[in-house]
């Protein structure tokens, strides 16, 4: 790509009309949309709050999956709402399990795309990590999604289902919020730039954070931007969960070759803007993600520039070891490597812990996620071409 190309979001025009014969889904929708979908169909005024709770808790706290299941409805209401409406999840299409326990979800949704969900169970905690996109519009030139050239956004409902399909699989509806839920923490970590879906995203999370909805805690949901930076600031605003950012190198002219969108927002300007970030502290803390390659971003220099840069932003450095995928044009930074820039970040006050890679042998693992079905990859030759031309 030449230096000065646009960095387009290139996505394919999503038909806004239903698929004929399909319901409006009622799952993804907040109270108020909810609200004037019940009006529509003629509910009472006064009933609709009450009705919105109601089946809003059946769907996120109880994981109903028919009307006919919301057996605090009247029959005919119940009716009603199933001649009107649907329930849509997206469908699991397969489930790998991993020797480490990490569970991949690959799910269909609407148009026949795919995208993948990972769960990761750890000593204490759970972390499912979600897609936002179907691919990815950007293309870091480590990241396997980036090579996928089919893109669409998911809609609030696919969001939000992903977490429903995976509570459905690990059997804990009905469960109280908190850390003795399997499912204790979300990250907007799988395909795709959630902040190019800001909409949706921040829909499916005020859900997944309602006490009527998930019941995740706000703290426990992290959304990793590749640098955004104007939907940094509306995330803050709109959605107020943690902030991820995907680093990854410490001057523009390495940063513009892993991740070209600091073409347009540079490292100053991307640091201003998680300097912004609202209710920083010490329990609020911005994560930097860090993806160690060989030679390439990872050399005791690039650790002291790090910390330089991230001075007086509450933060922890998460160092990723490169995850590899057929074709990728790097290697992953070798271990004593990793360690002495683990120890220059640690000595300068963060926590700085090394991401151990899970769930490799089902292609788990952060970046590796790509839908089994979009085989369109670039060549590694292309891929290289395009590094060069940067
Ligand atoms: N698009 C968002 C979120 C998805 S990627 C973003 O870029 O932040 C989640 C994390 O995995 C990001 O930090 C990304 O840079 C990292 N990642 C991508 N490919 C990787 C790979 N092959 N090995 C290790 N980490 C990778
Ligand atoms: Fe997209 Fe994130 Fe992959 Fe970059 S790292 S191509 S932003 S999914």
């Amino acid at each position: 790509m030449p230096a000065d190309a646009p960095i387009t979001q290139d996505l394919l025009t999503i038909p806004r009309k239903m698929p004929e014969g399909a319901l409006p889904n009622l799952i993804g929708l907040r109270r108020e949309a909810m609200a004037a979908e019940l009006a529509r169909i003629g509910t009472p005024e006064k009933q609709i709050k009450m009705r919105v709770g109601q089946i809003w808790q059946w769907i996120y706290h109880k994981g109903a999956t028919s009307f006919e299941d919301m057996t605090n409805l009247s029959k005919e209401y119940r009716a009603l709402l199933a001649e009107n409406f649907s329930l849509t999840r997206p469908d699991v299409v397969t489930r790998q399990v991993s020797k480490d326990g990490t569970r991949k979800y690959l799910l269909r949704i609407a148009g026949g795309h795919e995208v993948e969900a990972v769960y990761i169970p750890e000593k204490n905690r759970g972390t499912l990590c979600i897609s936002s996109q179907v691919g990815c519009t950007l293309t870091c030139s480590f990241c396997h999604t980036g090579t996928q050239k089919l893109v669409r956004n998911l809609t609030a409902a696919e969001i939000v289902g992903q977490i429903l399909v995976a509570r459905d699989d690990l059997g804990e509806w009905g469960k109280p919020a908190g850390d003795k839920r399997l499912i204790s923490n979300v990250v907007l970590m799988g395909m795709g730039e959630p902040l190019y879906n800001t909409d949706n995203v921040r829909d499916a999370m005020l859900i997944a954070m309602d006490n009527e909805g998930i019941s995740l805690s706000r703290r426990r949901i992290t959304l990793s931007t590749s640098g955004i930076v104007p939907e940094i600031i509306r995330a803050g605003q709109e959605i107020g969960c943690m902030l991820a950012i995907s680093f990854h190198a410490t001057t523009d002219e390495v940063r513009d070759k892993l991740v070209p969108i600091n073409r347009k927002h540079k490292i100053a300007e991307l640091l201003q803007a998680c300097r912004d970030y609202p209710r920083l502290s010490n329990a609020e803390r911005i994560t930097f993600e860090y993806v160690m390659l060989k030679d390439v971003n990872d050399s005791d220099a690039d650790a002291r520039r790090l910390v330089q840069l991230i001075a007086g932003i509450p933060a922890k450095i998460n160092l990723i070891p490169f995850n590899p995928w057929p074709g990728a044009p790097y290697e992953r930074s070798d271990w004593e490597r990793i360690e002495s820039f683990a120890e220059i970040v640690n000595n300068a006050g963060y926590a700085s812990p090394v991401r151990t890679p899970r769930g490799e042998d089902i292609m788990a693992a952060c970046g590796q996620l790509k839908s089994a079905t979009e085989r369109a990859r670039k060549s590694a030759a292309q891929i290289a071409k395009d590094i060069e031309g940067l």
